[in-house]
């Protein structure tokens, strides 16, 4: 009985645009999926010391692995210092947004592991399935919430204040 916690490789997409209005434009048309964390919960669980299903002994084997893609983006020398700043700052606000998705999966799948472990192998199974979707409503809300109020580093798109139009 064990809960693993996996991380692979942070997938990093580049964006070719020469100023800060074309990479927006550029990330709009690439469906503006500018960065993302995409996570899965592989498990299984048993019964083979619980015959007769008096709970609380399944082996439950949870695994939460966890896939980051950040967008990547080298302004030029002729770039002006005002949108590579932007650019940075956009980065962080980013990022900084990410790894809250990635804490409340880790959080929240410490409680999902120790709620399958309680479950009988008649209730596991749904168990799982609401434990699921009790995670995506969490970061649903997280999203709602942070791209209303921002980041530490401000809100999470690029101000075309000071760029070139
Ligand atoms: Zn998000």
């Amino acid at each position: 009985m064990t809960l693993h916690f996996r991380r692979s490789d942070t997938i990093i997409r580049t964006y070719r645009a020469d100023s800060l209005v074309g990479l927006k434009k550029e990330m709009k048309r690439r469906r503006g999926a500018l960065g993302m964390v995409t996570t899965s919960y592989p498990w299984s669980w048993n019964t083979s010391i619980d015959w007769f299903d008096f709970g609380a002994n399944l082996g439950v084997d949870l695994t939460l692995a966890i896939t980051l893609k950040l967008p990547s983006w080298s302004p030029g020398w002729l770039c002006p210092w005002g949108e590579q700043k932007e650019w940075r700052r956009f980065l962080h606000a980013l990022t900084h947004h990410e790894q809250g998705h990635i804490e409340i999966h880790k959080k929240e799948a410490r409680v999902m592991y120790r709620r399958l472990c309680k479950a009988t192998s008649s209730t596991v199974e749904a168990v799982y399935e609401s434990e699921r979707s009790r995670i995506r409503k969490l970061n649903k809300a997280y999203d709602k919430k942070t791209y209303g109020t921002g980041t530490p580093y401000g809100p999470i798109a690029i101000r075309l204040e000071n760029a070139r139009q």
